[in-house]
């Protein structure tokens, strides 16, 4: 049933009128945002909800909306514009300026025709297949989840909410777009010497080469500055990967007594007020610090109870998702894209998230229409900036195969470790290519 405008404001205004005659609240402000009406009049046929705008979920709108324009397509998502990871450490280093990284949502919701609506999403039923938010709730035949990745500061601080607000505010991570960005990018130009550490996550995180091409970016920038200063990696892995060759040639060539490539440095304790991180590979004092806790699947799946569990039934952090179908092992009713995946052999990238998104829109309009869809597998291409003076990229691309008799999917990696100036042209072609099919 669909409601008008007036109707909206009705419902909303009995709980508050009602609120005042019964001089006790009617409803918490919770149930209040249960009570309230569909957001969105009920659609001719079948409608997919898609929370989280980022490179999957804009990838399945835009998609599923060429596979089939009658689908009644929602995107929802809490920023007012998108902001990339992929190119922010270039940014970081001043080789682009913000605009380049920064697109709004509106070109291309009208010009595929499907809804963006700018909120966020506070709850999720599946057993009435509806997604709430803080202005009603909207139905769904189908859902996608593409949250992306969430910080788990319990790891380093068990809970302690002054210490985790107090390393986000000083210390931020910079691996969720925006304001972190922002204020990491200030610190490394205005820093005056000592020593930056950089923690490296533990496990499967966001973009596993990130942190590398960070810590030679923010080389770059103290070289270029005449800072005094060094950039120390903690990694609790016992080497440098994907790309390792690469990123040790660059730092031993180009960052000599700068850049601090730290193995097996797990973290034990992080002091961030006193400013020591305590590590299986000794104790480090920093002077500032780009401080990167691991990381979980975005809060969206933790809602929607989508969390695989060990052996032991612990939640891994991970969704559980079937990685040949995208659907949730629990709900073939709902997908899950990008980042929020562990487990497989698949990186967290945005390249990675596009090319999911691609796919999932193919399986969820061939389901709709009734028909079949053959296995498709993603692929990936990461670039990473090594160099500034000149600007010298090097990548790593994978395509994946499905072994039928070992049920595994295969990753086939070709790596170019040579760092060059043509690659760091790719990388800005690459990224233009991806804006472009996400926004234009
Ligand atoms: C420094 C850095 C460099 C990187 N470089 C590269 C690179 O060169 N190449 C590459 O391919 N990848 C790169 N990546 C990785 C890439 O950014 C991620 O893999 C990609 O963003 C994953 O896409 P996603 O859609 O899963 O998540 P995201 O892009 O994070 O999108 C998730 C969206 O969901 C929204 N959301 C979350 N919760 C809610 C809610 N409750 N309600 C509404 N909306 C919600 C978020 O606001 C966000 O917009 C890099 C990452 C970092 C940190």
């Amino acid at each position: 049933m669909s409601i008008s405008r007036r109707d909206l404001f009705k419902v909303a205004g009995v709980g508050i009128l009602g609120a005042g005659l019964l001089s006790k609240p009617a409803f918490s402000a919770a149930e209040r945002v249960v009570k309230m009406s569909a957001m969105l009049p009920s659609p001719k046929g079948n409608r997919v909800v898609i929370c989280g705008g980022g490179w999957a979920g804009l990838t399945v709108a835009k998609y599923l909306k060429k596979e089939d324009p009658s689908i009644d397509v929602v995107l929802i998502e809490k920023r007012p514009n998108f902001f990339s990871c992929p190119i922010s450490n270039e940014w970081l280093a001043g080789f682009v300026d913000l605009d380049f990284i920064s697109h709004d949502y509106l070109q291309p919701a009208s010009k595929y025709g499907y809804k963006f609506i700018n909120t966020t999403v506070v709850a999720i039923e599946r057993d009435k297949r509806r997604v709430y938010t803080p202005h009603g709730y909207i139905e769904y035949d189908y859902l996608v989840l593409a949250p992306g990745i969430k910080y788990n500061y319990d790891a380093w601080f068990k809970g302690d909410k002054d210490m985790t607000r107090y390393t986000k505010y000083h210390y931020p991570a910079a691996f969720i777009p925006g304001s972190e960005h922002l204020a990491l990018k200030r610190k490394v130009w205005e820093f005056e010497g000592g020593d930056f550490v950089i923690t490296v996550p533990p496990g499967v995180y966001r973009c596993p080469p990130a942190p590398y091409e960070r810590a030679a970016m923010i080389a770059y920038v103290f070289k270029k500055n005449n800072v005094k200063g060094r950039v120390i990696i903690l990694d609790p892995k016992e080497d440098i990967a994907p790309k390792g060759p690469g990123f040790r040639a660059a730092y031993e060539q180009l960052y000599l007594g700068i850049v601090e490539y730290v193995p097996k440095a797990s973290i034990k304790e992080v002091d961030p007020v006193n400013k020591i991180i305590k590590t299986t590979a000794g104790d480090f004092k920093f002077t500032d610090a780009n401080l990167v806790p691991p990381h979980q699947a975005g809060e969206l799946v933790w809602m929607a109870d989508l969390i695989a569990k060990d052996k032991e039934g612990k939640p891994t952090g991970w969704a559980d998702q079937d990685p040949l179908t995208f659907q949730a092992k629990a709900d073939p009713r709902v997908f899950l894209v990008g980042d929020v995946v562990g487990g497989v052999p698949y990186p967290k990238s945005g390249h990675m998230a596009n090319s999911q998104g691609k796919i999932v829109a193919r399986i969820i309009a061939s389901r709709i229409k009734g028909k079949e869809h053959k296995l498709e597998l993603p692929d990936n291409t990461c670039y990473s900036m090594v160099n500034g003076n000149p600007q010298e990229a090097i990548v790593i691309s994978v395509t994946y195969k499905y072994d039928e008799k070992e049920k595994k999917i295969i990753p086939h990696p070709k790596v170019i470790n040579q760092r060059s100036e043509a690659l760091a042209k790719a990388t800005y072609e690459w990224a233009k290519g991806m804006y472009r099919d996400l926004f234009a």
